[in-house]
């Protein structure tokens, strides 16, 4: 330790004169300025600045040689270790993944404990509190009323607001599951009786199966939001999400039935309902979805949470667009470490404030274990 210390120090000197430290630097400050300014999320993640796209140029510097490893190592743990906690938070996956431990592994415990202590100040100042990283209640002690409601999914469903009443909210939750957070998000959701819309991931489902069966167990929807969450749309920004690459008919339907086909594998069934990533589809696609006799659903209210921000700003801003809208669907992600600490707090408000919490399902039970979009295994 020492001497990699002392090496730091050398070498940090040495990058003072010769400038060799900035491009880590720069990264890093793009970085968080990308998330901060990005105005939605097919944006923020196909920044170049983005924690997956800098961690991965550094991995396959760090891999070159010995000393690249040790150099790259102290400049991103020197900046890294400077960051608020805020700004911190942006790298956190990256920090943990396994892949690159063998260049962060001198800063990791101490980012991490920097991490914690910054969401206990924030968790601090609400007043429904919840460690997404334990498994603990909240003192939420109320229960929302079942509100179940049919939809005709056969020919296709178009959803933005869910076609709800005044004072009905539609919960969903994209991208997971997450072995991190998607457990405390269901803790939080149970002991107030919420139940909520599931948009998985394919790759997330065969690697958390487990918790896919969770999610089912609890009475949640589960639908799902393609393999690898490419954009397979045509919106514009999709040609810069996916490096330059626009995805076919036939791959963008590989990937929605690659994502139904994973949900369906581990439970046996998948509701009829579908989120295109980012919200990007295209004339023919959703014309397959309706052949496929499955809803399409997109939100009118977006919480932004992939945005670090503090615990208050993020209910309060969602909580705006709420009462703006009177009704519709909130946009939240279950890999969000936010999210899940503020869950609690946020149901609280939405119950207090008279709101319904409304679960969408198929008004023909049969239609989520005979979905068209996958492939049955032979017995
Ligand atoms: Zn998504």
């Amino acid at each position: 330790m020492k001497k990699r210390a002392g090496l730091g120090i050398y070498l940090s000197g040495l990058c003072f004169l010769i400038g060799c430290g900035g491009k880590v630097e720069n990264k890093i400050n793009q970085s968080i300025e990308d998330n901060q300014s990005a105005k939605t999320i097919v944006e923020w993640d196909s920044s170049s600045g983005h924690p997956e796209v800098i961690f991965g140029e550094w991995r396959n510097q760090a891999a070159e040689s010995e000393s690249e490893k040790e150099k790259l190592m102290s400049e991103v743990c020197e900046k890294l270790i400077g960051l608020s906690g805020q700004s911190l938070s942006i790298f956190e996956e990256e920090i943990r993944r396994e892949s690159n431990q063998f260049f962060i592994a001198g800063c990791k415990d101490a980012l991490l404990q920097r991490l914690d202590e910054y969401f206990a100040a924030e968790r601090s100042n609400l007043s429904v509190q919840v460690n997404a990283l334990r498994s603990q209640r909240s003192s939420n002690n109320f229960k929302f009323q079942d509100n179940v409601q049919l939809r005709d999914y056969s020919k296709g469903y178009l959803a933005y607001s869910g076609d709800v009443a005044k004072k009905e909210i539609v919960l969903t939750f994209d991208d997971g599951p997450s072995d991190s957070y998607t457990r405390s998000i269901l803790r939080s959701l149970k002991e107030v009786n919420a139940k909520a819309h599931f948009f998985e991931l394919g790759k997330a489902v065969r690697l958390n199966s487990e918790i896919t069966k969770l999610v089912a167990a609890d009475g949640h929807m589960v639908g799902s939001h393609s393999i690898t969450h490419s954009c397979i749309g045509n919106l514009k920004e999709c040609g810069r999400a996916n490096g330059g690459h626009q995805y076919t008919f036939d791959a963008a339907v590989a990937e929605i039935r690659g994502g139904h086909q994973a949900v369906y594998d581990v439970l046996g069934w998948v509701d009829p309902i579908f989120r295109f990533p980012y919200g990007a589809s295209a004339p023919n696609l959703r014309n397959y979805l309706k052949m496929s006799s499955t809803g399409e659903f997109y939100w009118n209210i977006d919480s932004q949470d992939w945005r670090a921000q503090s615990n208050s700003h993020l209910i309060h801003n969602t909580l705006a667009q709420i009462e703006a809208r009177g009704l519709g669907i909130v946009l939240f992600h279950d890999i969000q470490r936010r999210t899940a600490e503020i869950l609690p707090e946020f149901l609280r408000e939405l119950y207090t404030r008279g709101y319904s919490v409304v679960l969408l399902q198929s008004s023909d039970p049969k239609l989520k274990y005979n979905s068209k979009l996958i492939r049955k295994k032979l017995p």
